[in-house]
């Protein structure tokens, strides 16, 4: 934990939508009158027909209901476009960044209104209907988000699935969503590679049953094959319909989209979020968070086949109408200056990106940010992991040369928004610290029976009441949305993440419970391990997971990457284990060191401690579900190490 703090510069204090006073007084109203404090902030969106009751929510015991808004209408491609459209028309919408740094397109609100409409008009003719789900499979091109906003536009709930997914586990989404009509693309573009979306479409199609229908956006040019009857190319269907498509009524209430959580822990779960509540929420976030005002550039770097693309790419910045970039590259192609080179380029002013992605770049040298002006900058933001006080170091002194204030924003899939978070002009900053409450949510720390812990405490994130943008339901199985999230202690959400809250009353997100290891009876996050190793100037990256250990419990068993040179030698693990000692102290020593290469990450980048537990217990049979892995021969290599105890 580090303890320096980075106040709030008067500067930020005054031009910010939310002051540290303002902020108190804000949460203390959205905590003890969260029916005010929710109808008055429901009025943000347009409403067709307005709600008379903002919340009526159980956390249980017994069953878990949740709505928000439930008497009050809306559609989300109005909020997200037509009500833009009068006074910023010909503003852009989207920012589209290829791959290649020689293409580009900005889209102005008018043409997404157009392009939406008519995208909306082809789903219709293909019998989509409101209520029919659409699995969508696209790269990061205008077309994912002219296909989810076409899909609000009639009612369709979509599901996307990342573009860097296998056949099988298209397949298995696209059954389980029970889609008819897919949209794909003849290829993605990925650090000048191509993705073969199509092939792998057909593959997973081969294997389901049913009458389907492919849209096909033609990317790349390249050739593809062709189930004619099934597939269609998008582009000559958008020729046959009008530009002109009325909005569906929605409730509140009605599902907006499915998401397959990325499965680090498990069999994937179609995470199911509703239309009012989450729009209004992560408008909500979008806006105080990144403290979003008219003229910001704002590029958030995540993929649309995450959560963060849903909600911080698509629907919170267009209902704020926004300008969003949207980039289909890699942040090392064609070298790694290309996210410094790419704020320059549009003038970025916010930008948000994930702790594994800063890693990298601070792996590669700080010239090749250096030799960018990014002079746009005033916001930075992060999330997926807990960031390593090294790299939140980096991150505003390097690239935000120590002007920009840092958002860690801690939230989840099923969570929907950010809901742990800075707000730039309120909250002192601390490095890895995801800090305070946003408004509405009520964080508490439990121990293992589910006492609440006050104070300065460390133990097991839960939320003790519901928030609009929180994810209603598992799709077809609300029995294992019970016990996934509210059966661990009853009445609360349990988040399945640790955390600290310090004396401050700052919270500090260790991990995944799972990852908490209890060494001779003392409990410890893997990720401040973690942090430790990767403050030796030698080490690029490391992973750390419990294993059984005769007298301890659980051992620490820690896998290692290297900065340059693949495997090192015993000199070096004895370094590595003084330097733990050194930073954390003697409890946290590692009991084994393993140098990998590769460690297996989840396409977002995640480790996925869940297999390297596995394998750090020889239990190498029992692996779970890989199919998400970005690279699973990083694990082919892992086992064979780890039995050669090389
Ligand atoms: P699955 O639930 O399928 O295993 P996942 O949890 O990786 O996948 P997400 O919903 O994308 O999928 O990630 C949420 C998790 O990411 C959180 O529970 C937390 O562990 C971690 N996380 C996200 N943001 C932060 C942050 N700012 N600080 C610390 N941890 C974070
Ligand atoms: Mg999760």
């Amino acid at each position: 934990m580090s303890d320096k703090v980075y106040p709030v510069s008067r500067e930020w204090a005054e031009r910010a939508y939310i002051n540290a006073d303002k902020y108190r007084e804000m949460y203390e109203r959205s905590v003890s009158d969260p029916e005010g404090f929710w109808s008055d902030a429901g009025k943000r969106l347009d409403w067709i027909k307005p709600y008379t009751r903002a919340k009526n929510t159980t956390f249980g015991p017994g069953k878990v209901d949740i709505r928000w808004f439930e008497d009050g209408t809306l559609n989300v491609s109005v909020n997200c476009i037509d009500r833009h459209l009068a006074t910023r028309g010909d503003q852009t919408a989207i920012i589209w960044e290829g791959d290649n740094p020689n293409e580009s397109e900005t889209i102005t609100y008018r043409q997404l209104s157009e392009r939406v409409q008519r995208f909306a008009n082809v789903l219709k003719k293909h019998g989509v209907k409101k209520g029919d789900r659409v699995t969508i499979y696209l790269p990061m091109i205008p077309e994912a988000t002219y296909a989810m906003l076409a899909c609000t536009r009639i009612g369709a709930v979509h599901s996307i699935v990342f573009g860097g997914f296998s056949p099988d586990s298209l397949q298995n989404r696209i059954e389980d969503a029970e889609s008819t009509v897919i949209i794909t693309a003849d290829e993605g573009l990925r650090g000048g590679k191509p993705v073969p979306l199509k092939k792998n479409a057909d593959a997973a199609l081969a294997k389901c049953a049913g009458d389907k229908k492919v849209l096909v956006v033609r990317r790349t040019g390249n050739p593809v094959s062709w189930t004619p009857g099934r597939d269609l190319w998008l582009h000559e269907e958008l020729a046959t319909v009008s530009a002109e498509c009325p909005p569906e009524e929605m409730s509140a209430e009605d599902p907006l989209f499915i998401l397959y959580t990325s499965g680090s822990t498990g069999k994937p779960k179609g995470v199911v979020h509703t239309t009012g509540g989450y729009l209004l929420f992560v408008a909500m976030t979008h806006q105080y968070i990144f403290d979003y005002h008219d003229g910001d550039v704002y590029w958030c770097t995540a993929d649309v086949g995450w959560v963060t693309g849903h909600s911080y790419i698509v629907y919170g910045p267009l209902a704020n109408g926004a300008t969003s970039l949207m980039f289909e590259g890699i942040p090392t192609y064609p070298t790694a200056s290309r996210f410094w080179d790419v704020i320059d380029k549009w003038k970025v002013s916010i930008f948000y990106t994930a702790p594994t992605a800063i890693r990298s770049l601070m792996g590669a040298g700080d010239d090749l940010v250096k030799r960018t002006s990014r002079a746009s900058l005033r916001l930075l933001g992060s999330v997926g992991e807990p960031i390593n006080p090294e790299a939140w170091e980096w991150y505003y002194h390097v690239v935000g040369e120590g002007r920009c204030p840092i958002v860690d924003t801690w939230w989840q899939t099923e969570t929907g928004g950010i809901m742990i978070s800075p707000l730039p002009g309120a909250t002192d900053l601390k490095p890895g610290s995801g800090t305070k409450p946003f408004f509405g949510v009520r964080p508490a720390l439990v121990d293992d029976k589910g006492q609440i812990l006050e104070g300065e405490a460390q133990g097991n994130l839960v939320i003790l009441d519901s928030w609009p943008g929180q994810s209603r339901t598992i799709y077809k199985d609300h029995d294992r949305f019970e016990k996934t999230y509210f059966s661990a202690y009853p009445g609360m959400y349990f988040s399945g993440d640790g955390c600290r809250r310090d004396a401050d009353g700052y919270y500090w997100i260790t991990g995944r419970v799972d990852d908490v290891i209890n060494v001779s009876g003392h409990r410890m996050g893997t990720a401040e391990v973690e942090s430790a190793l990767v403050s030796h100037p030698k080490v690029a990256e490391a992973a750390v997971v419990g294993y059984p250990h005769d007298l301890k419990g659980q051992g620490i068993y820690c896998y290692i990457t290297l900065i340059i040179g693949e495997y090192g030698d015993d000199g070096l693990k004895k370094d590595l284990v003084a330097h733990v000692r050194r930073e954390i102290g003697p409890i946290a020593s590692p009991d084994l060191i393993q140098f990998s290469p590769g460690l297996p990450k989840t396409r977002s980048g995640k480790i996925m401690r869940r297999i390297l537990r596995k394998i750090a217990e020889d239990d190498f049979g029992n692996l779970g579900d890989t199919s998400t892995l970005a690279d699973p021969a990083v694990v082919d290599e892992l086992i064979s190490n780890r039995q050669n105890r090389r």
